[in-house]
């Protein structure tokens, strides 16, 4: 199939449902200028994800986590919204889009204006103490960590922040999960952006919204369509094509 005919495609199956959904990974932040981690070169390259960021070196010293921490917040606290993610807020405000499951941390479907954003791995915004548990959100922690707080610690009681970023590891939020299996169950569009769904739970998503009728489009730069699932690969990259794709 062409490109022009899979875009065609693509249009009609977005114009023909009432309830578009969209699993998003890595590739749609990479028009943001937030490289993916995995990438070559990449910042688990640079920092073995094994001794900088899994839940027992977190526990064991929480200074390599925030040591990371501070080279990559600059990275997502400078990154807007690219034309993927606006395509993305607009679907929402068509009104036939339930909501995005992203694989993120980078906070970048809500400041588009998506409002449905069920975050698999957190956000990087979010912060919490592990001695009292009281919460931070927003720029402060980070900016405490950019002039050297390593780690960052609590106001109240003194004991170290935790970024609610989901560490290897660790167990994903069981509300975000079970919100995201209900969209999966109820979408009739699932949109997979930059998404390169190897791992659980990404690779078990679209498959539960297919079994359950839904039509599944892949969008990815190497036009890859994993165990079958998709009923339409796009090939690209997501800020070019998205935005072809939704009718505003
Ligand atoms: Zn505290």
């Amino acid at each position: 199939m062409s490109q022009e005919d899979a875009l065609a495609r693509a249009r009609n199956l977005v114009a023909s449902s009432s309830r578009i959904s969209a699993l998003t990974g890595a590739g749609i932040s990479v028009g943001s200028g937030i490289p993916d981690f995995r990438s070559e070169g990449g910042v688990w390259e640079r920092y073995d994800p094994l001794e900088y960021a899994t839940h027992e070196s977190f526990v064991n010293d929480p200074t390599k986590f925030w040591t990371m921490g501070r080279e990559i917040a600059p990275l997502l606290l400078k990154a807007k919204p690219n034309d993927a993610h606006i395509a993305l807020a607009q679907l929402e405000l068509g009104g036939r889009f339930i909501g995005i499951i992203t694989l993120n941390i980078d906070n970048l479907h809500q400041v588009a204006g998506n409002k449905n954003v069920i975050e698999l791995r957190g956000n990087y915004l979010r912060a919490h103490c592990t001695g009292c548990s009281r919460e931070y959100f927003g720029e402060a922690v980070h900016r405490r960590v950019a002039e050297g707080e390593i780690p960052p610690h609590c106001d109240d009681c003194g004991a170290v922040l935790k970024s609610e970023a989901v560490l290897f590891g660790e167990p994903l939020s069981q509300s975000a999960m079970s919100r995201a299996i209900q969209i999966c169950r109820s979408t009739d569009l699932m949109l997979v952006v930059g998404a390169s769904l190897q791992i659980y739970p990404a690779a078990y998503l679209p498959s539960l919204a297919k079994r359950n009728g839904a039509k599944v489009i892949l969008l990815n730069l190497e036009g890859f369509n994993r165990d079958g699932v998709a009923d339409l690969v796009l090939k690209g990259k997501a800020s070019d094509i998205l935005p072809k794709i939704v009718e505003y």
